[in-house]
């Protein structure tokens, strides 16, 4: 009907003026999409009962609801998949020079400023509000990594991009976007899907500093960094610490690496760095108590993990550099910390610094 192929060229245009790089239409009600899914569905099982999501025991929760959108919003035949880029600064370079420094501290580049969920929420919300003001009052409801959805599997079938090795949504325009749903219930056209293009590329599984892409598009969350800096609550294994390097929240270099992402373009203003993360110190981001640690955090996605996680990843991190005085006075600081997670990767750093 060409009404609704109107509406969806329509979509397109208002996603590019709401700031969206790229949006895509997947049809629930086809015999493909649905043979898709249940094929994304069961790797996601496989995934789970090989225990590779650790702790992350939320992902093995709700299972109905990610294999049956229909469950989680009645009446759903649509999802309308949209990707707001987030790089702060034009290519990659300066995230491989902080790397490179072990005195600074690196924050995966999509937590340096607000926090992606409610920025691509509202900005879904506006195109929703934009297509109720055309075709009336109609079921919907947005998303952004906030409830079980085959986010990945969806912007694929719809075209947004095609699975890279490192199990990310990749395209032409490169990795580094949040992606956000809008479920619904109007007919719209389906997008088409594209090819991938990784071709014999196996750059990110040999730059994962812990192995944890163990083959292509097959991760063990245990052992990456992202889990481990941010989902995991408890002791960081030893043995990985040393690969951690000075990546105190979250990890980028699989994607760092990839071809797709040299040329990384700036994404949306909100995520710019706020106070001056991307160049911060190890010892000087050490000495934030814990009122400054919620208060420059407010609004960011680095408050969830708390102030004991994030000393305990600082120290992992300072413990990792150089035998420098200001790191083993800032590591002195804490060694009497009330956590016991805290003190036991001070206790270690400081016995590493004092082997150098
Ligand atoms: S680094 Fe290579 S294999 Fe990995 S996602 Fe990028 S193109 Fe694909």
């Amino acid at each position: 009907m060409r009404h609704w192929q109107d509406l969806a060229a329509q979509i397109e245009v208002w996603s590019v003026e709401l700031g969206f790089a790229h949006v895509g239409i997947t049809r629930l009600d086809s015999a493909n999409q649905e043979t898709a899914l249940n094929a994304a569905n069961t790797h996601f099982a496989v995934w789970l009962a090989q225990k590779r999501h650790g702790e992350m025991d939320y992902m093995a929760r709700n299972q109905d609801l990610r294999a049956k959108p229909e469950t989680l919003l009645a009446g759903t035949r649509t999802v309308i998949s949209a990707a707001l880029d987030y790089w702060p600064e034009p290519g990659v370079m300066s995230a491989i020079s902080a790397l490179a420094d072990p005195t600074r501290a690196y924050v995966s580049r999509y937590a340096l400023g607000r926090d992606y969920h409610k920025v691509v929420r509202k900005r879904l919300q506006t195109l929703a509000s934009r297509i109720e003001a055309v075709v009336g009052a109609f079921s919907y409801r947005v998303f952004s990594d906030s409830a079980p959805v085959m986010e990945v599997e969806f912007a694929r079938q719809n075209g947004i991009g095609w699975r890279g090795k490192h199990t990310l949504l990749l395209s032409r325009q490169g990795s580094f976007n949040f992606l956000g749903e809008i479920y619904c219930d109007l007919p719209l056209p389906a997008s088409p899907p594209q090819a991938a293009h990784c071709g014999s590329c196996t750059k990110c599984l040999r730059a994962c500093p812990t192995q944890a892409i163990v083959a292509p598009y097959e991760i063990d969350a245990r052992r990456c960094i992202s889990y481990l800096t941010i989902e995991f609550a408890g002791v960081i294994p030893e043995a990985l610490r040393p690969a951690i390097g000075n990546r105190i929240y979250g990890c980028d270099d699989c994607q760092l690496v990839c071809p797709w992402n040299r040329d990384a373009r700036v994404g949306a203003p909100e995520f710019a760095p706020r106070h001056a993360l991307d160049t911060a110190s190890l010892v000087e981001l050490m000495a934030w108590d814990e009122a400054d640690f919620l208060e420059r955090f407010a609004g960011s996605p680095i408050r969830r993990i708390g102030h004991q996680r994030w000393l305990r990843n600082i120290a992992v991190a300072l413990g990792n550099g150089k035998a420098s005085r200001d790191a083993l006075t800032a590591l002195s600081a804490r060694v009497e910390h009330p956590s016991a997670v805290v003190r036991e990767h001070v206790g270690w750093a400081i016995r590493n610094l004092e082997k150098k």
